[in-house]
């Protein structure tokens, strides 16, 4: 079962997790009046990374940001590779506060990371966030990850390198709604 939800590269979750854990209605994050929120995270000018270095530099780079966002959350955080140099990091029973410092490490340690090649080259590279936080309970996945999806599309807009936190009176809005039947089944 790891096998099939695991990211051989990182070590991280795939996107498959992911989407079980979608499908699960996210039970184990929490259905109390806390806070969740979810962070997508994407490299920024990775390809000249790979066209610069080498597809197996870009690999290390991968794996030192796994290695970073690993240091930089708690055991009940989530990280998820959802492809290429995209991820995305749950983070239960957390504010938009606390959502912030931890992106904010994430980024400054990842931008200060160094990988080696063998001929001494020193690489590293940056990353852009998009947060979405929610204090709704039982919080919709798919909300948070659309919106956190449109902040990163916001900061590599703003220059990358950044954070961008989503616009939580949409949010807002939409977790006011009343609860709907389950759509799938609908
Ligand atoms: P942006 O700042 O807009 O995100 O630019 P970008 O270059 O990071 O984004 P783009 O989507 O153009 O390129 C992503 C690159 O990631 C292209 C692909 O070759 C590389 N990539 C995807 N998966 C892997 C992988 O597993 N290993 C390596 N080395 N490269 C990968
Ligand atoms: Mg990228
Ligand atoms: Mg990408």
């Amino acid at each position: 079962r790891n096998i099939t939800l695991i990211d051989p590269l990182t070590g991280l979750l795939n996107r498959r997790a992911l989407t079980a854990q979608i499908e699960r209605k996210s039970r184990h994050l929490g259905h109390g009046p806390q806070q969740n929120a979810l962070l997508v995270l994407d490299l920024d000018h990775f390809k000249s990374v790979n066209d610069r270095y080498g597809h197996d530099i870009g690999d290390q780079v991968l794996a030192a940001f796994s290695a970073v966002a690993e240091a930089q959350t708690r055991p009940a955080d989530r990280l998820y590779r959802l492809g290429g140099e995209e991820f995305c990091i749950l983070l239960p029973d957390t504010d938009m506060r606390e959502a912030l410092a931890v992106a904010e490490g994430i980024r400054r340690a990842f931008a200060a990371c160094i990988v080696e090649t063998e001929r001494g080259e020193r690489v590293s590279a940056t990353l852009s966030i998009g947060i979405a936080a929610t204090k709704f309970a039982g919080f919709d996945l798919e909300l948070l990850l659309a919106a956190a999806d449109a902040a990163l599309y916001e900061a590599k807009a703003r220059g990358r390198n950044r954070i961008v936190v989503a616009d939580t009176e949409a949010l807002r809005r939409s977790s006011a709604a009343p609860p709907q039947p389950d759509r799938r089944r609908a």
